[in-house]
């Protein structure tokens, strides 16, 4: 066999075992679910009015949960828009160069009509060689599907799938409906769980099931606990996973808050502006994914003085160019230059209006 049939073979066996670990939860989801209903609902609870209610509660966080870990799994990671890929040309001009230094000279003259304010640490235009494109902020290389993902979070082998711009709010909503999940099972069982030991409950196989069920339950309980509230902590910081464990570089150094634009706008980024789609695990982020608001773009004279698609759409215009083909979204520049729609009544309000009121010169001081 030739040697790139048998890498493809290879690649594609790999791609079977990556769903392991997701046959792996849903199979305990399916058993959860057995356990539940059938086993402690419908055959130990003995009163009606109980039985229904927790069955009816239940079913509600199954679906939420369900369908927030089907939407983490199947929603496609965003790769960046054309305008980041060299053309043929600029191709062709990086292969003759040999030298790096010429090198970057091409790529920092492609990145000047692009809204890009991140670089690699040694201050080079961050450049992916396998897809051939300048790296838009945020965005990362992921080994495993072997493509560059827009605002990347991290690869999670528990959904087979890169967590990033697409579905990072979806993911979100996993962790805090899995959470749920486990922390109504746990609280609703814990009677019948001591029920167990105290010789309370009839001798049939449903006692194994009410035991084990309190077992898992809580112990996902509190590792879910745990990654949720790290998240939440992202969320609020404005941070990719990633850009914790290394601060983005800008081009007056590295800054783990520069994409930080206060607690509400930075929600907002990940969640949307209208308050019905926040609990619902459907996309409703602010922005392209290819850009993102920063208050640090004027400490950059070599990128455009604003992030706004405005500015972005005007300076195409004067250069004859299509840049960008699909516009900021109105709702991301909102988020530099508009007060939400949503009450808030928080100390961060004052903040984000401070901010709001002089768009790209606040610099946000996080701790
Ligand atoms: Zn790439
Ligand atoms: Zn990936």
């Amino acid at each position: 066999m030739a040697p790139s049939g048998s890498r493809s073979v290879k690649r594609g066996c790999w791609r079977v075992l990556y769903w392991i670990p997701v046959l792996f939860i849903a199979l305990i989801v399916a058993w959860s679910y057995y356990a539940y209903v059938l086993q402690l609902c419908i055959e130990s609870i003995e009163d009606t009015a109980e039985k229904v209610v927790y069955l009816l509660v239940y079913h509600v966080v199954f679906i939420l949960f369900v369908w927030a870990y089907w939407q983490t799994i199947f929603t496609k990671p965003m790769n960046p828009l054309k305008e980041f890929h060299l053309s043929h040309s600029d191709k062709e001009l990086l292969e003759r160069e040999d030298r790096g230094e010429s090198q970057q000279e091409i790529l920092r003259r492609i990145a000047k009509d692009l809204p890009i304010y991140t670089r690699t640490n040694s201050g080079a235009i961050r450049f992916c060689d396998r897809c051939q494109l300048l790296k838009p902020d945020r965005c990362h290389h992921c080994s495993v599907c072997d493509k560059c993902i827009l605002k990347m979070d991290h690869h999670c082998p528990w959904v087979n799938n890169c967590v990033g711009f697409s579905n990072y709010k979806c993911f979100m909503l996993f962790l805090a409906y899995s959470l749920l999940y486990c922390l109504f099972i746990t609280a609703t069982d814990l009677q019948y769980f001591i029920k167990f030991w105290t010789k309370g409950l009839p001798d049939t196989q449903a006692k194994f099931h009410i035991l084990f069920l309190f077992f898992s339950a809580s112990m996902f309980s509190v590792s879910l606990a745990s990654l949720f509230i790290y998240h939440c902590w992202l969320v609020c910081k404005n941070r990719s996973t990633l850009e914790a464990v290394r601060a983005p570089m800008f081009r007056h150094g590295t800054d783990k808050s520069g994409f930080s634009l206060g607690f509400s706008k930075n929600f907002r980024q990940v969640f949307g502006d209208e308050v019905k789609y926040w609990p619902i695990p459907v996309f409703s982020s602010l922005g392209d994914g290819c850009s993102f608001p920063t208050c640090l773009v004027n400490l950059d004279p070599e990128q455009p003085s604003s992030p706004t698609g405005s500015n972005l759409a005007s300076k195409s215009a004067a250069e004859g160019r299509q840049f960008p083909s699909k516009p900021l979204r109105e709702s991301q520049s909102r988020l530099l230059t508009s007060t939400p729609s949503w009450s808030e009544n928080d100390s961060a309000t004052d903040k984000d209006k401070k901010g709001a009121s002089n768009p790209g010169v606040t610099i946000e001081n996080e701790a």
